[in-house]
């Protein structure tokens, strides 16, 4: 019998442990993928730590995977050997008032891959067809990973900041390096604010085309018509709020943050907006894989075995990465 490897969390604050299983057959509507590799998300962290209301246990992480269809359920049209990636957003009622008028990355009764539903530290994962989305064959799987959430969630952050021609990313994470790519593409000036002191980043911001990138505590060169907020650190919005102009928007693009502290009304004053992000929709991931190749969009990642998940958890949460960290089974 076919062998399942994964990487499972049994409780929130201890590490991840190996398990083995048959490979799991697919329900009706569901596809089974042989994973190529999956992509290490902040958000897996969060749920990792226990930072968010309590999830599935156990629990195998992961949610921007990347893999081949094996094995169909019933009804399901999907040609065995189809590269697919597999996001957050693992299925939705289509019955809630969201679902019904287009929001259903606001579903009342939503399964979230990775976190409610089993992911994709692992070799074999079972997914809702519906929620899967053809990926191109030529190119290497774990580069396509991090656009799974940190392209697709952070397209529709991107989205919800306008059309402004000044952009600020604080947070130079997986998210801020896909994003800055595509609006230099678009023609934007991009602003990336990073950790104190983190040459590594600002380099890297600037090799990706940022017109400017420094301290997150220091003031851009001009102001910003808005602001996105990957870092989880609630004291990066009263700054954002600082920098950019009247009627910009500061977006907060992560599942999790720390506290906002208090602030002045005149930092909100003059039509500024402060707005969080919530999941995806399919519309956003069908458009944004569209937008990715045609702005030449190219991921820097870091390659980890499967076996290695708790390491590359580590090296995210040091901050020790440049890009995104991919596990690859
Ligand atoms: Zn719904
Ligand atoms: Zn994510």
């Amino acid at each position: 019998m076919a062998v399942m490897r994964s990487m499972v969390l049994e409780k929130p604050g201890t590490p991840l442990v190996m398990r083995e299983q048959s490979v799991p057959q697919p329900g009706a509507g569901d596809v089974l993928v042989e994973i190529e590799a999956c992509g290490v998300c902040r958000t897996d962290l969060h749920v990792v730590d226990g930072e968010l209301p309590q999830g599935k246990l156990p629990i195998v992480p992961g949610h921007e995977i990347v893999g081949r269809v094996v094995a169909v359920g019933a009804g399901v049209k999907t040609p065995l050997g189809e590269r697919v990636g597999i996001p957050w957003l693992g299925y939705t009622c289509g019955q809630c008032e969201y679902c019904r008028t287009e929001r259903e990355n606001l579903c009342d009764a939503p399964l979230f891959t990775g976190y409610t539903r089993d992911g994709g530290y692992a070799t074999h994962v079972v997914a809702d067809a519906r929620f899967c989305f053809a990926l191109p064959e030529n190119a290497d799987a774990a580069t396509l990973a991090p656009l799974l959430c940190a392209g697709l969630i952070g397209w529709r952050s991107y989205r919800m900041a306008g059309e402004g021609k000044t952009l600020g990313l604080y947070g130079f994470g997986a998210a801020a390096h896909i994003l800055a790519q595509v609006a230099v593409w678009q023609g934007r000036k991009v602003f990336a604010f990073t950790r104190d002191g983190d040459v590594a980043a600002q380099d890297f911001a600037r090799s990706l085309g940022a017109a400017w990138a420094g301290n997150s505590t220091e003031p851009p060169p001009e102001p910003l018509d808005a602001a996105i907020i990957f870092a989880p650190v609630g004291a990066l919005v009263p700054m954002a709020l600082k920098v950019v102009k009247k009627g910009g928007s500061v977006v907060c693009g992560g599942i999790h943050m720390s506290d906002v502290p208090g602030f002045a009304y005149s930092l909100l004053w003059e039509e500024r907006r402060i707005v969080s992000v919530a999941n995806l929709t399919r519309e956003d991931a069908r458009e944004f894989l569209a937008v990715a190749p045609r702005a030449g969009v190219h991921t820097a990642v870091t390659r980890y075995p499967l076996a290695r998940a708790n390491e590359a958890l580590d090296d995210l949460r040091g901050g020790r990465l440049t890009g995104a960290a991919v596990l690859c089974p």
